[in-house]
């Protein structure tokens, strides 16, 4: 298949373009680098199936030739409001990239008759009320909320993708992707893998923020491609959950990126600058997965932990 693919420096878009260009596919890559790397995708030069345009997906887009499947995974995702690459500094490219940018790559859907998959997320359930969270719960978000710029594009870029579906007929897919890890996330981006794992190569204490009882479900990045991948490959139009079933709290996790690391540095507690809208519970119901896709995750996290630490010691120098 022809495949344009947004976001394509990006953490997850740059691991995709790995594992299509792997199965044999050729790749249009598109990122504008506000978020994304030169460095995850400098591999790729001179692979004659990969194809680079630096561009905004926001403004018009245009690319020759046939198209079999775009994938829209260009948008800043980080909500750590100190980032500069976080959505909370980028709030307009934020919002334009879930909203303009998904409606210029369907418009390249329909014309060219592609699978289009949009890159939704956990936050679209906002902080949840419900536990897990199956694809039917519709979600608890504040429109004026402090993380609205990202949950509010992502859901319009959802109800979106389903008016070109039901519309005009684009064979559309969502994916909701809930938290993932793993080499070439941005160090910098204040998430709390990168911020703990960099603080426990580094031998300081972890930043848990609040009193740690918040939880969160970590997907290895591997099995979360593997995910997208067969959701790409299926013709489910309804949107699917993919991430790690197994839930457990910051501070469970802090510790166990101590333990695994072998990092003395211990814990340490900071206030919660996020204010109250971090979310308290987050876990995949993953059902439709395993029944529509056949698919759960392999990795579990000391594994996937594991196969992260040299990138990471990579990029601190000290590897
Ligand atoms: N977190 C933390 N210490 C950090 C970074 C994050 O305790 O140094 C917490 C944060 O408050 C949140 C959770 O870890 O409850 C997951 O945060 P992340 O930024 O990874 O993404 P989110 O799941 O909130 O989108």
């Amino acid at each position: 298949m022809r495949i344009l693919l947004t976001g394509a420096a990006g953490f997850l878009g740059s691991h995709l373009c790995d594992r299509l260009l792997a199965e044999g596919h050729e790749i249009i890559g598109m990122d504008n680098f506000i978020t994304g790397s030169p460095d995850n995708i400098a591999h790729l030069a001179g692979n004659e199936k990969f194809q680079f345009i630096k561009r905004d997906v926001s403004n018009y887009i245009f690319v020759p030739g046939k198209v079999d499947a775009i994938l829209h995974f260009a948008s800043p995702a980080s909500p750590n409001p100190q980032s500069k690459s976080g959505y909370f500094n980028l709030p307009i490219q934020t919002m334009k990239a879930g909203a303009l940018g998904t409606h210029n790559c369907l418009g390249i859907a329909r014309r060219e008759g592609s699978r289009f998959i949009l890159a939704s997320t956990s936050e679209i359930y906002g902080d949840p009320e419900i536990h897990p969270q199956a694809e039917t719960y519709p979600g608890n978000v504040d429109p004026v909320g402090e993380r609205a710029v990202y949950d509010e594009a992502k859901r319009f870029a959802e109800s979106l993708t389903m008016a070109y579906h039901r519309f005009h007929g684009v064979n559309t897919g969502i994916v909701r992707i809930f938290n993932t890890y793993g080499p070439r996330m941005d160090l910098e981006d204040g998430r709390a893998l990168p911020n703990l794992l960099k603080q426990a190569l580094l031998g300081q204490p972890l930043t848990v923020y609040g009193n740690g009882s918040q939880t969160r479900s970590f997907c290895y990045v591997d099995d979360l491609v593997d995910g997208i991948v067969k959701l790409m490959y299926s013709g489910e139009h309804m949107p699917v959950n993919i991430g790690n079933p197994v839930e457990m709290t910051i501070l469970e996790f802090a510790e166990a990126i101590n333990r695994i690391s072998g990092n003395k540095g211990g814990i340490a507690y900071m206030e919660n600058a996020r204010s109250a809208r971090d979310p308290q519970r987050r876990q995949p119901d993953i059902a439709r997965a395993k029944t529509i896709l056949g698919w759960e995750p392999q990795v579990g996290l000391e594994e996937g932990v594991r196969r992260t630490i040299p990138f990471f010691k990579q990029k601190l120098g000290l590897a």
